[in-house]
């Protein structure tokens, strides 16, 4: 891709002054984007949704949805356009999608406006989820502005361009199904499956099929979300990807201490979307897709997707968790060996992060060598039962120290983007330094690699940071 630009878009969609603050080129790889590019001035007027590169035809896509259970006739882009997408060299497609793009018509009372505060942490959560090998939406480049926005106190206006293989939505297909509209619902099912579901074309049940896949990604991706201690925040099922990755990122958290019920979202009063609510809620989700699919696939085809949900979101969760103890061999005693160490967690306030990627020192000859374990826990004594059978257990499987250590750090990252560290980057950003951006999505883009001068960033929360509230307010 050669950015080439010709047009100018309206006014209304232009921020003044834009600015590119920061530039992702492992996101640009993906189109082809040579990142010298960045440094011509037009880039910022590209991304910043003032110019038009040849062949970009703006539009916003309109989508509906259940936010936190109740169903919404209406969303859609209400402050973001789809600039266009972009097929690579390998034939991949990828959609580049401007957030924070100004009025649209589905903007309903909003202002069609991103705050710098959510547009860094967006990009710089998905580019942590990816380094995690984690599913999502990617960022390319963030452009900043001296516009004004209006929140709950006055912020400075951003835009986001995020790139995804497409922005299709659970909501995407419920609209049609609740406005009667089965013509284009099977418009859009056919669009989908031509273009990113190709192997379903052919063949019966295709509708049913595609749901099928949609489950599974589901299934793989909220497991992925538990493992690594992640809650997205605000599961409507217009944030839910068709592709199966993370999408919308707002008031999420990574935990420190281990905490179950962690709520994330400051305005989830009643914890529908609690940390450990997530697996029922993808599953209540899919539900929602499968009922709007239902004018193109038989009930029964439909169910005997969905029932697939729970064993395979289990199944693989357990898998990486298994991978997270350093344990090969499948034993039923597992899930009781990882339940009581997660319990044992939750009741010391045991940072997550940082105590997994401890674990991976354990030593099976001798107890004593596991002091440094022991002292994350006020109860030592409990601690020391619970790792005579975790060493028995590696015992068993003759696990060897050393294979198992290395195993375990690619596993278990050294290093999440914790609240408090977005925020010192939001901090030093609202005052014009953009450098922790740029040090964060380096540092997160490697996240299960020592990286000897960043150790700072693998600390715990200080006591600022702990519990610092986030709300869907972006
Ligand atoms: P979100 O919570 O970001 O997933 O947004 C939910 C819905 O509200 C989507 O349809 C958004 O496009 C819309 N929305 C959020 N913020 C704004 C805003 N500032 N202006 C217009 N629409 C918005
Ligand atoms: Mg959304």
């Amino acid at each position: 891709m050669r950015v080439f630009p010709r047009r100018s878009t309206p006014s209304s969609i232009q921020l003044p002054s834009p600015r590119l603050v920061s530039f992702n080129p492992a996101a640009a790889e993906l189109i082809d984007l040579d990142p010298e590019q960045a440094k011509r001035p037009e880039c910022a007027g590209v991304f910043g949704g003032s110019l038009l590169v040849p062949g970009m035809e703006p539009l916003a896509m309109l989508y509906s949805g259940h936010q936190f259970g109740v169903y919404v006739p209406q969303l859609g882009d209400g402050r973001a356009i789809l600039l266009g997408e972009v097929r690579n060299e390998r034939g991949e497609k990828w959609d580049l999608h401007l957030k924070g793009a100004g009025l649209t018509p589905f903007s309903r009372e909003g202002d069609g406006r991103a705050v710098l505060r959510s547009t860094i942490r967006e990009y710089l959560c998905s580019e942590a989820m990816h380094g995690l090998g984690i599913p999502t939406t990617r960022g390319l480049c963030l452009v900043g502005s001296d516009h004004q926005v209006y929140r709950e106190q006055v912020e400075t206006g951003a835009m986001l361009v995020r790139m995804a293989p497409s922005h299709v939505r659970f909501g995407t297909f419920e609209i049609f199904y609740y406005r009667k509209q089965h013509e284009q619902l099977k418009i859009l099912a056919d669009y989908v499956i031509a273009n990113h579901f190709p192997h379903l074309v052919d063949g019966s049940n295709k509708y049913a099929r595609f749901f099928s896949e949609v489950v599974e990604g589901t299934a793989k991706l909220i497991a992925q979300w538990q493992a690594v201690g992640w809650a997205h925040g605000v599961m409507n099922t217009d944030n839910m990807s068709i592709h199966g990755i993370t999408l919308d990122y707002g008031p999420f958290g990574f935990m420190d201490d281990y905490n179950s019920g962690f709520i994330c979202n400051h305005s989830d009063h009643n914890g529908r979307y609690a940390f450990n609510q997530q697996p029922y809620i993808g599953l209540w989700n899919l539900s929602c897709l499968a009922q709007a699919l239902l004018p193109l696939a038989e009930k029964e085809d439909l169910k005997t997707a969905l029932d697939r949900y729970t064993p395979l979101c289990e199944g693989q969760y357990m898998e990486l968790m298994r991978a997270k103890f350093g344990l090969i061999e499948t034993k039923e005693e597992d899930a009781s060996l990882i339940q009581d160490l997660l319990a044992l967690m939750q009741l010391h306030h045991v940072d997550y992060t940082i105590f997994f990627r401890a674990l991976g020192l354990c030593r099976t000859e001798s107890a004593s060598l596991n002091e440094p374990l022991r002292d994350f826990f006020l109860d030592r004594e409990a601690f020391d039962k619970w790792a005579h059978r975790y060493a028995d257990r590696l015992r068993e499987e003759r696990s060897r120290d050393d294979d198992r250590l290395v195993r375990m750090n690619r596993v278990n990252p050294k290093y999440v983007l914790r609240n408090y560290l977005v925020q010192t980057a939001i901090e030093k950003a609202q005052q014009k330094d953009f450098s922790e951006i740029n040090r964060l999505l380096t540092l997160l883009q490697n996240p299960y690699s020592d990286q000897p001068a960043m150790n700072a960033y693998a600390a715990p929360p200080p006591n600022w940071g702990k519990h610092l509230a986030v709300s869907c307010s972006s």
